[in-house]
């Protein structure tokens, strides 16, 4: 039996690990919906290898070149932010959520709203949206599967037991590939050193995520909405090694982790084939070769950006939404060359402390306010603060 697939996000690093599984299992899924912003060439040859139906740029400017590159294949082609929303709309088994930053809180919404199954790898749509979404997802009976990694990994450990019964979750986190620099050192972290991550292969904005530690900063958010055992009971431990991608612990002290290949078609396969488990091209764990596993703390005066998403998620309402544009706002002007690597956070901090009176989001078009205007303020800040 087939199954439908969408997969917003598909030209993507997440994109590529998706597409790849389904290459090797070709009789068992029908691509709908590729989707993409600007790049129509690449997102062509992808709707014509796997035969979609409907292929999207969700930048207008770039439809003209979809229109050419499908032209003869009988390809349906759309463009343009409400094109993006519509195509997620669209009946499919599993939508594949795949898109980098807020831009993808929009579709992701309108699968949620036609109680889809959606493989959530874009954090950031729900660190914005948080209650929001969540809300969504109870309302219209959708299921969401935790394809990041460390939730993912949860997701499994949770099978064991119930969340009642949840001690502690920890997430585990890489440190990323500048994790031994020092406070000089990182003030002068050029973007290639940042995006140079020594266990996985993603793509550029995840990787300065990583390297600052705000993308743990924005796991630790996500696993607040997706596992209900409150803040006190969540954790981040620096795992250098990336074997180890998440653990949960129960009130007997009994902790069960997950383990694995730093590869995102494992946590990928698991979502798309659960509640059942599919072949993966990986070669099996070999712990005897990985020698070794080690753990430490975080070291927050270094790495404020855990701190910084903690505060924001204590602080609720507006403040998440907040941490989040202005992060991307910070990350984009330091992949220009614009700020230095160790003025992200600041702006971060900056950012939210100017805008600390946001009222709390209470639908989408909400929640897309506080990015917008949050993105205005960090802009506006690195305006004066160009190249510091
Ligand atoms: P990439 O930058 O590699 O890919 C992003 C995808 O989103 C591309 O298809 C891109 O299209 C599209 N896109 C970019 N901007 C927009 C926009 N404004 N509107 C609509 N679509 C857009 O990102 P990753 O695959 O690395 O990450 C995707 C998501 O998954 C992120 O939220 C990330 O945090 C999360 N994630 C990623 C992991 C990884 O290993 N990469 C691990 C865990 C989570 P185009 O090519 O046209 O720009
Ligand atoms: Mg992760």
């Amino acid at each position: 039996m087939t199954r439908t697939l969408t997969l917003l996000g598909a030209t993507g690093s997440i994109g590529a690990s998706t597409l790849d599984l389904v290459r090797r299992n070709r009789d068992v899924w029908q691509v709908e919906v590729l989707t993409a912003h600007s790049s129509a060439v690449e997102l062509a040859a992808l709707a014509r290898e796997f035969g979609a139906r409907l292929a999207v740029v969700s930048d207008e400017a770039a439809l003209p070149a979809l229109r050419a590159a499908l032209a003869g294949s009988g390809i349906e082609a759309a463009g343009g932010a409400r094109a993006l929303v519509e195509a997620a709309a669209r009946p499919v088994d599993i939508t594949v959520a795949a898109i980098v930053g807020c831009a993808g809180l929009a579709p992701v919404m309108a699968a949620i709203e036609r109680g889809g199954t959606i493989a959530l790898a874009n954090k950031e749509a729900l660190v914005s949206a948080g209650e929001v979404m969540m809300a969504a997802v109870a309302r219209h009976g959708a299921t969401l599967l935790p394809t990041d990694s460390e939730h993912n990994a949860i997701f499994q450990c949770l099978a064991a037991g119930r969340i009642a019964d949840v001690a502690r979750i920890t997430l585990t986190a890489s440190g990323g590939p500048l994790r031994t620099w020092s406070q000089a050192q990182l003030d002068a972290a050029t973007p290639a050193q940042a995006v140079a991550h020594p266990n996985w292969s993603m793509g550029a904005k995840i990787s300065v995520d990583s390297a600052t530690m705000m993308n743990k900063g924005l796991e630790y958010i996500e696993a607040y909405h997706l596992f209900p055992v409150g803040l006190d009971k969540l954790a981040i431990v620096i795992h250098p090694q990336s074997v180890i991608h998440s653990m949960v612990e129960f009130r007997d002290r009994s902790t069960l982790a997950q383990l694995g290949p730093s590869d995102m078609r494992v946590p990928i396969a698991s979502c798309l084939a659960w509640p059942d488990r599919m072949d993966t091209p990986l070669a099996p764990l070999d712990l005897a070769a990985i020698g070794e596993l080690t753990f430490f703390q975080p070291d927050e005066q270094r790495f404020p950006a855990t701190r910084l998403a903690r505060e924001a998620i204590r602080a609720g309402g507006s403040a998440p939404a907040i941490l989040n544009a202005a992060n991307e706002v910070a990350v984009a002007a330091f992949l220009a060359g614009q700020i230095r690597f160790t003025r992200i956070a600041a702006v971060v901090e900056e950012t939210l402390q100017r805008s600390h009176d946001a009222p709390a989001p209470a639908s989408l078009d909400e929640v897309l306010n506080v990015d917008r205007s949050a993105r205005a303020q960090a802009l506006s800040l690195l305006e004066n603060t160009a190249l510091v």
